[in-house]
């Protein structure tokens, strides 16, 4: 090595601490991650929050709410995501800087993890999701954007009744399935039909609706999709298709209209996300979805979520870890993303 290199380096860094650099970004970010006296937060100490955001249930002085909805009646096989709230907040290390889009979000926002919502009864559905509706109705009465983890898909629902209740919203959608099946076993409601009852409802508008990652037997049960006009890309369309094109017409769909972000963790493959409760094998790898999400920066996102994680059939832990940094590129969207 050249000896003036090392004696320039040797003057530049031998000093200086982790959090001092040159790019003024980066220092940025840094100020925002440091804490007041120079330490970094332990991230497997004090009690366990989504994103290690602050606890803060009933506040309703902020921009964005992080919000469990641990509720899993409406599955039609395997039961667990009731647990998924409790699995992502034991996540740890997430964040807090977005490498691409170079913040820190905690940072842009009034952030906290509010709790979970309260729930009248263990044993009604209907019940249930007339609980979350009222819930996330005061988020949005106080200008709240919720930023939610399940429980299974049938929670999306009531979120879409509360935040799409004076304009049908746009919808970007990751799943294995569609969930716009009609009723069966004497119920309109599970976790496979909130998006039909959304249109029917007229809170969701299918044309500006993007469904990706759909795959699988359960196909047969989609024509609702296709009736009312949503975008339908099939597992086999994205291979085609190709990440940028799929990202374009995500964005061409939804335009500028105020958009929800709704994935389904069975929209990955089991390889990356096997606690779920109905998985489908041929899915999204982990990088591929990222990059899908990241593809949407810029878009008017109202509210989010991330859903059916059931961690008792995830021995690796990695789902759990998968829909954190989901969140947290949600959370990232709807921060940095519109700056
Ligand atoms: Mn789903
Ligand atoms: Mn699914």
């Amino acid at each position: 090595m050249d000896r003036q290199k090392l004696q320039r380096l040797r003057e530049r860094y031998a000093g200086r601490d982790a959090f001092d650099g040159d790019d003024p970004v980066l220092t940025r970010a840094a100020s925002d991650v440091r804490s007041p006296d120079g330490r970094r937060a332990l991230p497997y100490s004090g009690v366990a929050t989504f994103l290690g955001l602050p606890h803060a249930p009933g506040a309703t002085e902020l921009d964005i709410a992080v919000v469990g909805v641990p509720m899993d009646l409406g599955v039609s096989n395997r039961a667990g995501a009731r647990f998924g709230p409790r699995a992502v907040r034991t996540i740890e290390r997430i964040g807090p800087y977005h490498p691409t889009l170079r913040g820190v979000p905690k940072a842009r926002a009034r952030a906290a993890d509010i709790g979970d919502v309260p729930f009248t009864s263990r044993y009604s559905l209907e019940q249930s999701l007339h609980d979350i509706e009222q819930f996330y109705l005061g988020l949005k009465a106080h200008g709240i954007r919720p930023l939610s983890v399940g429980g299974d898909h049938s929670i999306t629902y009531p979120i879409l009744k509360a935040l799409g209740r004076d304009q049908p919203l746009a919808l970007v959608h990751i799943d294995a399935h569609c969930d716009t099946m009609g009723a069966y076993d004497g119920s309109k409601f599970h976790h496979g039909g909130p998006f039909r009852l959304a249109v029917l409802d007229g809170v969701l508008d299918p044309e500006r609706t993007v469904q990706i990652g759909i795959r699988g037997a359960a196909n047969m049960f989609w024509e609702f999709s296709h009736a009312a006009g949503m975008t339908v890309i099939y597992m086999e369309d994205f291979l085609r298709l190709g990440l940028d094109a799929v990202i374009a017409r995500a964005r061409a769909v939804v335009g500028e209209h105020p958009v929800y972000v709704s994935v389904d963790v069975d929209g990955f493959d089991p390889a990356y996300a096997p606690g779920t409760g109905t998985p489908e094998a041929g899915g999204l790898e982990a990088r591929e979805g990222l990059a899908l999400l990241r593809g949407l920066s810029g878009l008017n996102i109202v509210g989010a979520d991330v859903v059916e994680v059931a961690p008792q059939y995830d021995p690796t832990t990695n789902t759990a870890q998968l829909a954190a940094q989901i969140l947290f590129e949600e959370f990232a969207l709807m921060t940095l993303g519109r700056e």
